[in-house]
């Protein structure tokens, strides 16, 4: 890629490498959930995250950045069952219909796609920061880039920024009191347990932030 923005085509390798790296941690995933919830959490995101990368390997070459980020949320939603399902099937979607007529990912995109997510994950979701949910992840992402100077920002080191934000803050649900989604009848006896949700978000801006630090490197 080149190291200011993100086309179509890098999207789509960028998406691929994400869903590889949410294989990698199935198994962790998995074991954050049961700790709190039924297990599952990893395979959800793995066969989730399958299914976007079969679909936009399928779509025609002249698919744009919001028509992949739209068909990525259908088939994550439509592969998957539960809430994450529609959360973050909600929140690729949403990306893609904040990023309508755009012709790449640079800074200014990158804001709207987490501004969009964050957006879209309060009015489904219904949690608010603080509740140990994926919220809490999302919220730092967001909040981080947004503080960043606007002037001489530059795409990759704002992205490694939302991915280190987003680990911090999935770390620290591990403190938190759930107060919405299902682990909330857990009361006290989730602490000291991270909220998988909110560790799969910072996995997934990890992994974006990864690629695109490889990437540039090299093609530049
Ligand atoms: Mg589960």
């Amino acid at each position: 890629m080149d190291p200011a923005s993100i086309t179509p085509a890098d999207l789509r390798q960028l998406l691929a490498f994400v869903a590889e790296a949410i294989s990698r941690k199935e198994a962790e995933l998995n074991a954050l959930d049961a700790a709190i919830g039924d297990g599952d959490h990893g395979i959800t995101m793995r066969v989730g995250f399958t299914a976007v990368n079969a679909k936009i390997s399928g779509l025609p070459d002249a698919a744009g950045i919001d028509a992949i980020f739209r068909e990525s949320g259908i088939a994550f939603m439509g592969a998957t069952g539960g809430a994450i399902g529609v959360l973050l099937g909600k929140m690729l979607m949403a990306a893609g219909a904040a990023l309508k007529g755009r012709p790449e990912i640079g800074p200014a995109e990158f804001r709207i796609l987490l501004d969009a997510m964050e957006s879209t994950l309060v009015s489904t979701g219904k949690a608010r920061p603080g509740d140990k949910t994926m919220l809490d992840a999302v919220h730092a992402a967001n909040d981080a880039v947004k503080a960043e100077n606007p002037s001489g920002e530059e795409l990759v080191p704002m992205m490694e920024l939302a991915g280190r934000s987003a680990l911090r803050a999935a770390q620290d649900t591990a403190q938190m009191l759930p107060h919405a989604g299902r682990a909330s009848r857990l009361g006290e006896r989730a602490l000291g347990h991270p909220d998988p949700g909110a560790v799969s978000f910072s996995v997934f801006l990890t992994a974006m932030a990864e690629w695109a630090q490889q990437t540039s490197r090299h093609g530049a």
